[in-house]
């Protein structure tokens, strides 16, 4: 069977109104099935504007059409990323990481207080519509913190991610209008650490192999 050539949102794996109260349905629901779904939308739209041009031979203006995918391909990835890495408080949300990564975090950061500052300064301070990640660099094998400013010029060449938050203003102005650092102050409530470390080992694996 042939696979599948076009993206599709993913399904939440929490129910909408499981974040409450650091993020709420409404908040949820409209990042997710408007703003996540436009992503989606948007790249496999390229698909076909591509794909048209290649049959009738036509001139397309690369320079726009690639920005425009690679806009959208990068908003798709990420997002996948930060729905995964988010569960409900108390229900594998928030808490410290643990296993391998929790042993690199403070290594490398001296301790989870310090990693959670840096990150949470590189969140809040991460210009217009940005995000903040947590990554792994494997030339200097270091945890490394990131800001993600414009998705479509940093991800395709993108250190892998071990943890994302979106702080474009669509994922927390309906439940802090302004007020980006209060939003990133609940998200370690809801961070799902057991994803993060499944991600590292991962990469540790793969860069083993
Ligand atoms: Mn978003």
């Amino acid at each position: 069977m042939d696979k599948p050539h076009f993206y599709s949102l993913p399904k939440l794996p929490y129910g909408y109104k499981e974040l409450a109260p650091f993020m709420s349905e409404e908040q949820l629901r409209i990042h997710h099935e408007k703003h996540h779904q436009a992503y989606v939308t948007g790249a496999n739209a390229l698909f076909e504007k591509l794909e048209q041009a290649r049959k009738a031979g036509g001139e397309l203006d690369m320079k726009a059409a690639l920005k425009e995918l690679s806009f959208h391909i990068g908003g798709h990835l990420l997002h996948g990323l930060f729905w995964e890495n988010l569960a409900p408080a108390g229900k594998g949300g928030g808490g410290k990481p643990a296993g391998v990564l929790g042993a690199a975090i403070d290594k490398e950061f001296g301790g989870f207080e310090r990693f959670q500052k840096e990150f949470t300064q590189a969140a809040v301070s991460a210009e217009g519509s940005g995000w903040a990640a947590l990554s792994w660099c494997r030339m200097s094998n270091r945890p490394l913190v990131m800001q993600i400013e414009k998705h479509n010029v940093d991800v395709c060449p993108a250190l892998p991610v071990i943890l994302a938050i979106d702080v474009w203003e669509h994922a927390y102005y309906l439940d802090y209008r302004n007020m980006r650092a209060k939003f990133v102050e609940a998200f370690w409530n809801i961070v799902n650490w057991a994803e993060a470390n499944r991600r590292f080992t991962a990469l540790l694996k793969s860069a083993a192999a």
